[in-house]
């Protein structure tokens, strides 16, 4: 080595700050409103942060307008923040091109949308569509209208008795007959991570078309559709810090190409009359009527704001914690938590002997803690389980260990409530 180079200092990789998540949460206004409040939702639905809240409302101050039809300035603006928002999350899901990229009212609607469009296009009776028993009902009710409209067959991947997707015993199921696979990313009972790249290359192997439900997955880990593989991937934004009533569908550009309309009306048009009517290209195509416009920019404020963060440090952040709940809760008496498999992030669920969730949960609420119980639109995966509802508690970039250490204060709060530990 030259004496050059051996006196040349060392660079350091470039630092991110430490993730800090009490700076992060005074990013969020219900906290500084609702002193106190030990929110553990998150799952269900995420806080918003001032950037999305302020940003939503200046949008509408200065740029609204409807979009795609005007040729005043004003709708040319708004066209402009609406379509550049489809920009962000192609760039956000590292999508091959914003075409790929429709606008949807959630995760629940785009799933639809691919059952109900791409299903009676491309499937026929005998084919199987291939879930998994982790699945929340919005991956499991459509497919099963469409096997009941179109005599094509459900079929359940199981999973192992460590809360884990069977990956040998779904390897197994794939026949010539599987047509689609449709499977969680991330489960959100378990918060159980499901390794999807092997999914997507089992399934493909098959001959199997592949969607992903990234509802779980999207707010917590880094998403590279292409480096996954996926046909589809759908996601909702009002669980990742953006606002009710948009989600995204991601498609690859081939397959939504193929895909014929799904709702008809305004702006998925090319030419109407009233004996025929010509439609647009992806992704308007399958966007009929005006969009959520203010949905679409408050969701790439969003985005933004988990990309200032670092998807990185969330999932490392998410990840901590959950391992430490994990730990914490399992170190009580007459806990238990619900096997999640070897990877878990964002969300633990656990059962209290001699207490019902949903007891449990009006209890915590007394203490301020905002849980979630029952079966968490599971209903299959309780049934696995053998349980009627577990409770859940759910994390985000704003919760730490005081909030685990205020769901153990609870636990044991309600314990002593009902006589199962000594009031000691
Ligand atoms: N899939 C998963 C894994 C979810 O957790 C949820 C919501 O809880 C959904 C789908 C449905 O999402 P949405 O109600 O936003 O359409």
């Amino acid at each position: 080595m030259s004496a050059l180079l051996q006196e040349r200092p060392a660079v350091a990789p470039p630092t991110r700050a430490a993730f800090d998540p009490k700076a992060v949460r005074r990013q969020f206004p219900v906290f500084a409103r609702n002193p106190g409040l030990v929110f553990l939702d998150t799952a269900a639905s995420a806080q918003k942060p001032d950037c999305v809240i302020d940003g939503l409302a200046e949008y509408y101050r200065a740029d609204y307008a409807n979009v795609h039809r005007g040729v005043y300035g004003l709708s040319a603006r708004s066209t402009a923040r609406f379509e550049a928002a489809r920009d962000r999350v192609a760039q956000f899901l590292n999508a091959a091109d914003a075409s790929e990229i429709v606008f949807v009212r959630g995760a629940t609607e785009g799933i639809n949308l691919v059952a109900q469009a791409w299903g009676p296009a491309f499937l026929k009776p005998g084919d199987q569509i291939v879930v998994s028993e982790l699945e929340h009902h919005s991956n499991i009710v459509p497919w099963q209208m469409l096997c009941h409209r179109l005599g094509t067959e459900l079929v359940v991947a199981p999973i192992d008795d460590g809360g884990a997707l069977d990956l040998a015993a779904f390897a197994g199921l794939l026949t010539s007959r599987t047509r689609l696979v449709a499977m969680t990313h991330v489960a959100n009972v378990t918060g159980g991570v499901v390794p999807v790249e092997r999914v997507v290359q089992l399934a493909h192997a098959a001959g199997a078309k592949v969607l992903l439900d990234g509802c779980q997955a999207v707010p917590r880990l880094p998403v590279d559709v292409q480096a996954l593989g996926c046909d589809f991937y759908v996601f909702s934004g009002h669980k990742c810090y953006g606002p009710t009533g948009i989600g995204v569908l991601y498609a690859r550009r081939a397959v939504l190409d193929a895909m014929p309309p799904w709702q008809g009306g305004g702006d998925m048009i090319r030419t109407v009359t009233f004996a025929e009517t010509t439609y647009q290209d992806a992704p308007q195509r399958f966007e009929a009527g005006t969009p959520d416009i203010a949905g679409a920019v408050g969701l790439a404020l969003a985005l933004d704001f988990m990309d200032g963060l670092g998807m990185d440090a969330i999932r490392e952040h998410e990840a901590a914690l959950t391992r430490h709940a994990r730990s914490a809760l399992s170190g009580l008496p007459g806990v238990t938590i619900v096997g999640a498999g070897a990877e878990s992030v964002g969300v633990v669920s656990f059962e209290v002997d001699g207490l019902h969730p949903h007891d449990l949960a009006t209890i915590f609420d007394q203490h301020d803690v905002a849980i979630r119980a029952g079966h968490h639109c599971a209903q299959p995966l309780m049934d696995r389980l053998g349980l009627v509802a577990t409770a859940r508690a759910s994390f985000g970039v704003y919760s730490d260990e005081d909030d685990v250490a205020a769901l153990v204060a609870a636990v044991r709060a309600a314990q002593r409530l009902f006589g199962l530990v000594s009031a000691r």
